[in-house]
This record gives structure tokens, sequence and C-alpha cells, in this order.
């Protein structure tokens, strides 16, 4: 178990490795090549009203206003913390489990705009204080959409962990498709602008509930 001491200076050298991160190359992340540190208590309550935008506009999803076609969702590192085989389900929300409640929801697509029945989606993210579960499957899951190209996610808002902002990773495949592997960003979190990572494309569509967050994201994937 990490001492106190230990923290302070992991918290240190990650200061320091910042900057570097900013030039990450998205193939391989720094942080994301170390071990998750957990933060501050108030670095992950995340996302009070100040530090999360949230945005009703709905133009930035794709497909979303009777377009033809669609440029393909952004690849993204997959990082250190992908764990294989993860239980099928849709709800990685735990009782009593710390953070923000997410629903996130959106369809996937081919580049014609056509929803992907059947499609897997493999989520996997760090819990709200920044630390992901490398021993189980806590906050990992794969489901798959349905005839309408549908999916729903339950989950809660990921925590910063050093070197990165906010973001839920994920694996996406048409049936017989190629394999996608990227992120999603949440908006208004300053540490977008700092993270080697992050792409404007993969922002979800945040607003508030009175339950936690609602977000939307729509995929566009290969269907060969
Ligand atoms: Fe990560």
């Amino acid at each position: 178990m990490k001492t106190r001491n230990s923290f302070i200076v992991i918290n240190i050298l990650c200061a320091i490795a910042l900057g570097a991160c900013s030039t990450a190359t998205p193939t391989v992340s720094p942080a994301e090549s170390t071990s998750p540190a957990p933060q501050t208590a108030t670095d992950n309550s995340g996302l009070s009203s100040n530090s999360q935008d949230t945005s009703t506009d709905t133009s930035s999803l794709a497909c979303n206003d009777g377009n033809k076609s669609a440029v393909l969702t952004p690849e993204e590192t997959e990082g250190p913390y992908f764990t294989a085989n993860s239980p099928e389900r849709d709800v990685l929300f735990e009782d009593g489990m710390n953070g923000i409640k997410l629903v996130l929801t959106g369809h996937v697509y081919n580049e014609n705009c056509q929803p992907v029945a059947n499609a897997l989606l493999d989520f996997w993210q760090a819990d709200a204080n920044g630390v992901y579960d490398n021993n189980g499957y806590t906050l990992r899951g794969h489901q798959y959409t349905d005839a309408n190209g549908y999916y729903e996610l339950t989950t809660v808002i990921p925590g910063i962990y050093p070197g990165r902002t906010e973001h839920i990773h994920v694996k996406v495949q048409a049936p017989n498709g190629k394999l996608i592997t990227s992120q999603l960003f949440f908006p208004g979190v300053s540490l977008n602008d700092s993270d080697g990572i992050f792409n404007e494309n993969l922002l979800i569509v945040l607003q508030e509930t009175s339950d936690g967050m609602q977000g939307q994201f729509n995929f566009v994937i290969p269907t060969q």
C-alpha cells in the first residue's frame, strides 16, 4: 500500500510530468504506462458545476440530423488497463459506488449512417478516484447494440489520474467488422487541454439530470 509520503512524491512527479504529457503521441501515453495513483479528494468530485460545462447541443453527434454519411470515429490508444473477457452487462454502476452517476446513450452507425445492429461495445474506465480495477471487472463490461444500433451504458463519471483528463475507454466492432479502439471525453474539463490523447471529436454531449448526468455519443465504425 502506498504511504502518504509516496503519494506526495507521486503527485510531485506527476506535476513535473504533465508538461511532457501535453506533447505525448497518441500511440503511447506516458501517463497510461504508469500505475494509476489516487487523486486528492478535491480533484475527483470532478463534476462540480464549476468544472463541468454541459451542453445540450447535439449537432456534434454523428448522423444526428439525417446525414447520409459521416466520418469514422477516431481511434485512440488502448492504454495499459484493458482486461479481456469483461462481463456482458450495460450497468457498471454499483450501489454505494463513489462518484456521479452517468447514463451514456447513443447509436452505432456505419459510414452511410445506417444503424449497426449487434455491434460490440466493450467499455472500461477508472473509478471516480481515478483508479482502475486491474484485478477484477469493476467498471468493465461489454454489450451489443439492439436492432436500431442503440446502446445504453450506466456508469460513473471517471476520475482523473496523473497526466490524463477524464475519459472512458471503449472498443467497438460491427459483426465481422474491424475492431476499433477509442476513448470518450467530457466537455468543460480543464485537463482536456493538456492531455495529448484528447480529441474534441470524441466529446460526449453531456447534461445534468436529477439523478446525475446524461451523456450522448454516436459511433461510426467500419462494417468490414
Ligand atoms: Fe485510461
